[in-house]
């Protein structure tokens, strides 16, 4: 990178005024600097108050060891076994993250016997300018410091926010083997920012694409949660599949165009600001799959469905080490899409109309209907039968008199 970095702009050279910065984060920032530390926003938050946006978090870095920063704050407790962090805890379960500035590890400098690793890595503190490097893009290695509210950057970082592009610091054939996980985070920040990747971003993902499947799964996992977060899983997940990742990202799913479609349409209904959860995801993103394993119209049995729904889920789940309870959700939402595909006049329908999950089930199968536009008038009785259970035009089955008499005996006094 050019030798005339860091490039240093003062206070009325950069538009981030401390208004925009959380009060908690401000006083965190001012006790460290009080005590003689260097003491900076960084990550995410520099750069989206740069763009003009709220961060979503404020991290800060500093000189100040761990054990400095426990002194310093009495609601301060530290965390993680690689790298220790200090958490910094506020009212409303509030919690600022204060890393020690550190340095990327080489393989070469590492000691030979493994059992040496975790204390070498752990005491692995850098200077401000290692610590912008070890990061993964230009735009997410800027800093704010504190002390006399400059932005410093170290990477490039300015310029390539100007020109709305992601690149990786440093080559990416080499960090990408080091962190297999950024080749994803390139397509989602190119995606949230509508900025474009470097021409060596495509060309290390098509040779290091393979080593997806070394990351931690935890960490993929969420990843792709950050996806369906930000409403950009149609997206990126197409991308990937243009891009070869797929079978290395999500080995069990197809990305076919109408999978990605129903995904569009999950996005929009988190961008109109309806919070997502993983069962939800989950469900869309298999629902396609699910379908097509088990056609409604086909005499499928519910057993039947719910077998196929299990399939497909499980093995996504293990990998991910997913809860059950998740799982389960997302099978009830599948389940519950096929008999709403099915049609009115099934058995066990008033039971399942009363069920708290047919709701959701209810909405994941009109984001469907949108993709498959037949279903579009089904959507609209079962909503008028949910609406006004009373007065939806189908006949009452034998099933349901049955249950209603069966009610009427269980009714009867019962003597004492
Ligand atoms: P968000 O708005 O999603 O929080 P962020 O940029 O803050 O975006 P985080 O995942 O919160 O992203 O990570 C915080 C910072 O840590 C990043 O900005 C980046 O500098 C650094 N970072 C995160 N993941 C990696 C990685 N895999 N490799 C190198 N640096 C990383
Ligand atoms: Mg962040």
């Amino acid at each position: 990178m050019a030798a005339d970095l860091p490039i240093i702009l003062k206070r009325n050279q950069h538009p981030i005024s401390r208004k925009q910065i959380d009060h908690d984060c401000l006083k965190v920032l001012y006790r460290l600097n009080r005590n003689g530390f260097k003491s900076y926003l960084v990550g995410g938050s520099v750069r989206d108050l740069l763009l003009g946006g709220s961060p979503k978090d404020f991290d800060i870095a500093t000189d100040a060891t761990p054990n400095q920063v426990k002194r310093l704050f009495r609601n301060c407790f530290l965390v993680g076994r690689r790298f220790r962090l200090a958490h910094i805890r506020f009212a409303g379960n509030k919690l600022i993250e204060v890393a020690t500035f550190r340095r990327e590890v080489t393989a070469e400098e590492l000691p030979e016997d493994p059992h040496d690793h975790l204390h070498f890595v752990q005491n692995l503190f850098g200077t401000p300018g290692e610590d912008a490097y070890r990061r993964d893009f230009t735009i997410n290695a800027l800093f704010y410091n504190i002390d006399d509210f400059s932005v410093i950057d170290h990477v490039g970082g300015l310029a390539d926010l100007k020109r709305q592009r992601i690149r990786v610091i440093g080559d990416p054939m080499v960090r990408f083997v080091e962190d297999p996980v950024r080749m994803l985070r390139a397509l989602e920040f190119a995606a949230r920012l509508d900025f474009s990747l470097c021409n060596d971003i495509y060309s290390a993902i098509d040779t290091h694409k393979g080593l997806l499947t070394t990351a931690a799964p935890a960490r993929v996992r969420e990843e792709i949660m950050a996806l369906f977060r930000y409403g950009i899983a149609a997206p990126v997940l197409r991308q990937c599949r243009e891009l070869g990742m797929l079978p290395h990202l999500l080995a069990g799913y197809p990305g076919t165009d109408e999978g990605i479609a129903m995904l569009m349409q999950v996005d929009e209904r988190t961008r109109r600001g309806t919070d997502i959860d993983e069962s939800f995801s989950l469900a869309a993103l298999y629902l396609r799959l699910f379908m097509d394993s088990c056609p409604p119209q086909g005499g499928t049995t519910i057993a039947a469905a719910l077998q196929s729904a299990n399939q497909i889920l499980t093995p996504h789940c293990r990998y991910f080490s997913i809860a059950a309870g998740i799982r389960i959700r997302a099978r009830d939402l599948l389940v519950g899409c096929f008999r709403l595909a099915r049609g009115h006049g099934q058995r066990g329908e008033q039971k399942f109309l009363r069920h708290p999950a047919t709701a959701t089930a209810l909405e994941l199968f009109s984001l469907w209907s949108e993709v498959r536009g037949d279903l579009k008038p089904l959507l609209d009785e079962w909503r008028s039968s949910i609406n006004n259970p009373a007065g939806h035009s189908q006949p009452p089955t034998r099933r349901k008199r049955n249950r209603r008499s069966k009610k009427n005996k269980k009714r009867t006094p019962q003597p004492g």
